[in-house]
């Protein structure tokens, strides 16, 4: 599982910290140098773990905290309400259209798992939301994906609009816009091309995309385990695209988890879902507060 190396070293610091009745200031610098090279090693963006480590101290060092009656545990607090608002402070809620069908466009690049969350969040979306999907195939380069989706179409038994490979992406998105609103699908979810790497082919035909729909959503699908890499690549879809939301899969796997800390501060867009398993339910709404708590046991 994700963020198990963090979890233990903070939590080490932690207790540590915790078993002293009285806290110093050298004691304060100790943990918090425990802390910096906890979230380093999990692949923390490094200005992130700065400022991070800024906030603490300074919170930790003013009003009197090492002089109260339980200062460790005040010192565990600030450092989960950091670590809370690091990742976002409160769960951001998901952005339906007043006037259906709302629009997501899935983004991302290829292998990060854009159409099995595509699915996923289908899925989800039905059973919480009691949304009727429709499932929208524009990643018309690789044949695979639009059978992959078809799949996964099947098996919740959601339509999928497509095309086939030689129609053109933007006209897809558009048609199957049209296809919901004749039939009575309020949700409708664009599984979008990715390449190996950003490119600006790509990023043109993901903006005529975004153009002609007008997604209420641009989900950002970004696989965990790339680490430094999964924020760099945000930062790129992000200033090109506009994204309105991150979706970070593959935190079943062992990842250090280091992306999850960093992409909120570093795009300012919020962490919306994660994915965790190739089945179609293992999806779930992110919620900073909770993934504070858990790293940190
Ligand atoms: P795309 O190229 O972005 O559309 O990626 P796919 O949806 O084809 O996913 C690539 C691979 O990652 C597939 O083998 C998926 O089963 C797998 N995958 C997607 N999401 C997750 C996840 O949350 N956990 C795990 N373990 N695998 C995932």
């Amino acid at each position: 599982m994700a963020f198990e190396g963090l979890s233990e070293r903070l939590q080490g610091a932690m207790t540590k910290i915790g078993k002293k009745g009285r806290i110093t200031e050298a004691d304060l610098k100790e943990m918090m140098r425990e802390v910096r090279l906890a979230l380093l090693e999990a692949d923390v963006n490094f200005r992130v773990v700065k400022d991070f480590v800024k906030k603490v101290n300074e919170r930790a060092l003013g009003s009197d905290v090492l002089e109260s009656l339980s200062p460790a545990q005040q010192v565990v607090k600030i450092v989960n309400e950091e670590l809370t608002e690091l990742m976002g402070g409160e769960q951001e809620p998901f952005l339906f259209s007043k006037k259906p069908p709302t629009v997501v466009m899935m983004v991302g690049l290829q292998g990060a798992g854009k159409t099995t969350t595509a699915g996923k969040l289908a899925n989800y979306m039905k059973k919480r939301e009691n949304k009727r999907p429709l499932l929208a195939a524009a990643d018309v380069y690789r044949p695979a994906a639009i059978d992959q989706l078809q799949t996964i179409g099947k098996q919740l038994d959601f339509p999928v609009y497509q095309k086939g490979v030689e129609a053109n992406p933007v006209a897809i998105a558009e048609e199957a816009v049209e296809e919901a609103r004749m039939t009575g699908r309020d949700l409708v979810i664009i599984d979008t091309a990715g390449r190996l790497h950003v490119d600006e082919l790509l990023m043109t035909e993901l903006k005529n995309i975004k153009a002609a729909v007008q997604p209420d959503e641009i989900l950002f699908t970004v696989d965990a385990m790339t680490g430094q890499d999964a924020v760099n690549v945000a930062k790129a879809f992000n200033e090109q695209l506009g994204i309105t939301g991150v979706i970070l899969t593959k935190l079943d796997g062992d990842t250090r988890g280091g992306s999850a800390l960093s992409i909120r501060s570093v795009t300012g867009k919020p962490i919306k879902f994660t994915g965790q398993g190739e089945k179609l339910d293992d999806i779930e709404p992110f919620y900073p507060d909770r993934m504070a708590s858990r790293i940190l046991g």
